[in-house]
């Protein structure tokens, strides 16, 4: 059977992950017709929008996309597509394994086996932001401080942070049911409800309300987030499937790929009801772009989890087998996978995704 899919190769260091993850695929004899867009910068010199509607119109239709990284520009420009695209398809889950592997011999921690499950949705990344000197902006921080006992200066800038009772419970449902699907035994819901007592509050508690159902069958516990960062530091092998929103989940999936060997080897999936979205954890690195020298294993195990999602369990499993044997054999491996990361010994992107396409032959 083939597969319609929809790629979208990104930008910076995007295009060589990607392609290494197609040739990839494609020795695995799985069928799949691409339908490639671009997005961000490339899209707006091409269409005039980062994010062209036929893009979103594609993954509607194919149900599944293949994406490299996006550069999102800092403290100005356009917003960032990667999480518009999350939120025009509905994804509101974002699925990161952190699992050790063998043979990656940058980490000092062993046994690690951490799934994060981010939401997607909301949090101070709803993209709801007013300007300092703006005359919307006044007049929010005028309303606040006629209704509020706290006071906001004048000359601020302000970042909502919606969090809903419909997406927690939404999220912490799908952090259970995932658990139950894929055996895990314990879900930790990550909050600073002690601070942010409404939001954060607000999410704990329907973690919390979700978890009775499933006593019993998965058990629950709870940590701040910035206990939990010195805990996963201090004892990662504790932690088994974590539920956290948007910004906390974002941060500590950066922390847990340090923990497994870094941003070259975390992959992540982000699912909504009707569609997927497959990509590394990691961004456009452009200080690496166009040198044949990143990492393309968060890119390939996110394709792993591709092959899996659309039922092609046995490619999957092949592959990701392939790349587990060529990072345990050590020969065939990145600058980050090398203990001194100027070895002269590194292969390039390339070469790498040759290794275990050999492999899978
Ligand atoms: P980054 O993840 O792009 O890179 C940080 C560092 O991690 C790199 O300099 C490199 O040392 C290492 N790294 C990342 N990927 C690697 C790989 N495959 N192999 C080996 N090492 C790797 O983070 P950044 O520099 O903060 O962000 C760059 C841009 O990417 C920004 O514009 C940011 O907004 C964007 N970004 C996009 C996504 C996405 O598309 N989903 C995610 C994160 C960041």
């Amino acid at each position: 059977m083939k597969h319609k899919i929809t790629l979208i190769k990104g930008d910076g260091i995007g295009p060589e992950v990607v392609e290494a993850a197609c040739r990839c695929i494609e020795a695995t004899g799985v069928e799949i017709i691409w339908e490639e867009f671009t997005a961000g910068q490339q899209a707006i010199e091409k269409f005039g929008t980062p994010l062209p509607n036929e893009l979103i119109e594609s993954i509607k239709k194919n149900k599944v996309a293949l994406k490299g990284p996006i550069t999102t520009p800092i403290a100005g420009g356009f917003r960032s597509v990667n999480v518009a695209l999350r939120q025009e398809l509905e994804l509101f889950a974002c699925v990161r394994p952190a699992k050790s592997i063998e043979g990656i011999i940058t980490t000092p921690y062993q046994n690690i086996d951490i799934v994060i499950i981010r939401e997607n949705s909301e949090d101070l990344y709803a993209g709801v932001e007013f300007e300092k000197d703006n005359k919307s902006t006044h007049e929010l921080i005028s309303f606040i401080n006629s209704i509020s006992k706290k006071k906001i200066r004048q000359d601020s800038s302000i970042s909502i942070k919606p969090i809903s009772e419909f997406a927690s419970r939404r999220i912490a449902e799908f952090a259970f049911e995932y658990a139950l699907k894929h055996k895990r035994r314990l879900v930790t819901a990550v909050h600073k409800a002690n601070i942010m007592k409404y939001t954060d509050g607000l999410f704990l508690n329907c973690v919390r309300k979700v978890a009775e159902r499933y006593v019993g069958k998965i058990d629950f516990n709870e940590a701040i987030v910035d206990n939990l960062s010195m805990q996963l530091v201090l004892r990662p092998q504790n932690f088994d499937v974590l539920v956290l929103p948007n910004l906390y989940g974002d941060i500590i999936s950066d922390l847990c790929a340090g923990l497994i060997g870094g941003l070259g080897v975390a992959p992540g999936a982000n699912l909504g009801k009707d569609c997927a979205l497959f990509e590394p954890v990691h961004g456009a690195a452009p200080k690496y772009a166009g040198q044949d020298k990143v990492n393309p294993t968060a890119t390939l195990l996110s394709a792993v989890m591709m092959l899996e999602h659309i039922g092609e369990e046995e490619a999957a499993r092949r592959l990701d087998s392939a790349i587990k044997e060529v990072i345990k054999e050590g020969k065939f491996v990145t600058y980050d996978l090398k203990k001194d990361r100027n070895d002269p010994t590194a292969v390039g992107t390339k070469q790498m995704a040759k290794a275990i396409i050999e492999r899978l032959r």
